[in-house]
């Protein structure tokens, strides 16, 4: 337990990389506590850990998600600004407009604050369905700001954008299928309402990573070049050319290599400057989503990671059609593009506090020779007794022998449970032994550096993968994991993160990692007398949102913080009280009145037979309605 070890920020940093995921908001202080800086450098972080304080003063159960409002607003200004920046240096004709598609985080309060943070930029907001229409048209209020509309659509979906034209609205239509042409022509021809169309081409480029079947021949949306073509032909025959605005194209998110976007707009701004030539008169070429994040801050081309920054990319976007339109002899068109991840990863993490530990290598059983017992457990203690430096592979290898023997002896019956917990205990004393003298060897073998995993604990955390790390379990997406404080403290438990549902599935067990992904990070020595919290940093887009009611684990208590004044001081503006177990029972179309009436009839029922006492039998009933009104999560 006392091998503390002061920790310098440099130290942590190297473990916890977050000055290389943190894009420049996150930051250690005196006091080993993580820091959020809404300006990156220039300024005094907010201390995660009083925010937790601050929390726990309101109330406001762990786990939680917490909303960096002012990350979100400097996300938004820093994409616009680096767009108007490569488009002066490159002194490119048109113009930069971006939009949000509110698929990647539908909350109200982000949608609000994107558009508010957005406003001097125009920055409008993208819609993949029925229902985010809806929700767009009454959010997007700038006549000047773009509404984009993808994803398949019915004629409920395409009048609906006719009702965005008919006040006033830019509303660009994206066809993604010939159907839905037809059916769009029709519908303004019907309500009389001058459409803006969009056509989404795919391309032929793929890129790597873990969305390539967004791009390609193909891709579910978009059309072919046949298509194209056709629809030219339509558009023009049916009168409709006018409308016709926008090109658009989408490879899939977080697109990893940034040589990927580079053919990307050459081959779209060919397929812009063609179609500009065959008379059609667009002013937008619309570039999709696809910026990435980097989550395991190794600056390259992992999955989870991207080899390019915000500048990079822009400047590409910007110069890449610049230089094909110069090329083709075309007008430049105006720029828009789709981010979302890039946008809204930064500004939100969920904390959740440790609530213990789940150890394979148990060491403290009584190990001394008892009278009669089998000879399994005396191989063994001879076997670890001569454990030294020279000799541990063979003594490694000597006790996982008699171990699995000793698993065999006891489904024969042949060994009892206390040989057995004796063998095993002697097996963990031994390993961890080995382990030491491992970690003094430059090249352990294979076999050696497993050990390393088979003595690593679980930390126990009040939470669900499902819900708020939906993408670490679906598709092994890696998010940074660090403790919040003690950060001036070396930590020296090697452990994955097992959460509270009932699922195998339900852990955490890749973390990033400069070399290769890694099973274990390190956190720090539990102390019976201080709450330990452990933050899973970026989870702002798809994440928030994503997340399903396993287990029935609902919606997290939510915060939003804003800083105040440049000293590190805060506030929470709001509170988004998170599922309550009534909530979840409903939405899995339970009454939770039935549920209580149920109940109250099965005590009464014990109370009319003499089993439970009136007066207790009434507590036993309030308590299972008191109980509805809980939080789904542990209460630590
Ligand atoms: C999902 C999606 C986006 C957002 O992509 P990010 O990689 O999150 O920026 C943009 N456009 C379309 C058409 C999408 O489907």
């Amino acid at each position: 337990m006392n091998n503390y070890r002061e920790w310098t920020k440099e130290e942590a940093k190297r473990t916890f990389l977050f000055d290389r995921w943190g894009s420049g908001y996150f930051d250690v202080n005196a006091n080993g506590h993580l820091c959020v800086h809404p300006e990156k450098e220039n300024s005094i972080g907010i201390d995660i850990n009083e925010v937790i304080e601050e929390m726990k003063e309101q109330k406001i159960a762990s786990p939680a998600v917490i909303r960096f409002q002012d990350v979100l607003r400097s996300r938004v200004i820093d994409l616009n600004e680096t767009f108007s920046n490569a488009i002066a240096e490159a002194n490119y004709s048109g113009k930069y407009i971006g939009v949000y598609p509110i698929k990647v985080n539908q909350m109200r309060e982000v949608v609000e604050e994107i558009l508010e943070a957005g406003k001097p930029y125009n920055m409008g907001l993208e819609a993949g369905s029925k229902a985010e229409l809806m929700c767009v048209l009454a959010y997007n209020r700038n006549p000047e700001a773009l509404t984009i509309l993808n994803g398949y659509k019915d004629n409920e979906y395409l009048r609906l954008a006719l009702l965005g034209r008919k006040v006033g609205r830019k509303v660009l239509v994206v066809i993604e299928k010939m159907t839905e042409l037809e059916r769009l022509l029709e519908l303004s021809e019907k309500y009389k309402v001058r459409p803006l169309i969009g056509l989404r081409t795919k391309l032929s480029i793929k890129c790597a990573g873990k969305w390539a079947d967004s791009g390609g021949e193909r891709a579910k949306f978009g059309l072919t070049t046949t298509e194209l073509i056709q629809a030219v032909e339509i558009l023009e025959k049916r009168n409709f050319m006018d409308c016709t605005k926008l090109l658009h194209f989408h490879l899939g998110s977080q697109i990893t290599d940034i040589r990927n976007v580079k053919d990307a707009i050459s081959e779209g701004a060919r397929v812009y400057s063609k179609l500009v030539k065959m008379g059609v008169p667009l002013e937008y070429m619309d570039v999709g989503g696809g910026l990435g994040v980097d989550y395991d801050g190794t600056h390259s081309t992992n999955e989870s990671s991207i080899n390019y920054g915000n500048k990079e990319y822009a400047s590409d976007v910007v110069w890449g059609i610049k230089q094909i339109c110069e090329d083709e002899n075309v007008p430049c068109p105006n720029i828009v593009s789709e981010s979302g991840r890039a946008i809204t990863a930064h500004h939100s993490c969920v904390i959740t506090k440790v609530i213990g530990s789940i150890k394979t290598a148990q060491t403290d059983f009584e190990t001394t020779k008892a009278e009669g017992e089998h000879n399994l457990v005396k191989q063994m203690r001879d076997v670890v007794s001569e454990l030294k430096k020279e000799n541990f592979n063979e003594v490694y290898n000597d006790a996982i022998k008699i171990k699995d023997d000793s698993i065999s002896a006891f489904n024969l019956g042949v060994i009892n449970l206390v040989e057995k917990a004796k063998i095993e205990t002697l097996y963990w004393q031994a390993t961890q032994k080995i382990d030491e003298m491992v970690d003094q060897l430059e090249f352990p073998s294979d076999d050696l550096s497993n050990l390393q995993d088979s003595l690593t604990s679980q930390y126990l955390c009040n939470f669900s993968v499902f819900q708020s790390a939906a993408d670490s379990w679906a598709i092994g997406q890696l998010l940074p994991i660090m403790p919040i404080k003690r950060l001036n403290e070396k930590p020296n438990v090697w452990c994955s993160i097992a959460d509270i549902t009932c699922d195998s599935d339900g852990k955490i067990d890749h973390f990033i990692n400069l070399e290769e992904e890694a099973k274990n990070i390190p956190l720090h020595e539990l102390n019976p007398d201080e709450d330990y919290y452990v933050g899973i940093f970026l989870t702002g887009a798809y994440q928030d949102v994503m997340g399903d009611m396993h287990n029935l684990f609902g919606r997290l208590n939510e915060v939003h913080v804003y800083k105040d004044g440049d000293e590190g001081d805060f506030y929470i503006e709001e509170v988004i009280p998170g599922g309550k177990i009534r909530d979840v029972l409903s939405t899995m179309q339970y009454s939770p009145e039935f549920l209580s009436y149920r109940v109250k009839r099965i005590i009464d029922k014990e109370i009319a037979d003499g089993n439970i006492r009136p007066r207790e039998g009434v507590k036993w009933v309030d308590f299972y309605d008191q109980c509805l009104e809980e939080y789904t999560y542990l209460k630590t």
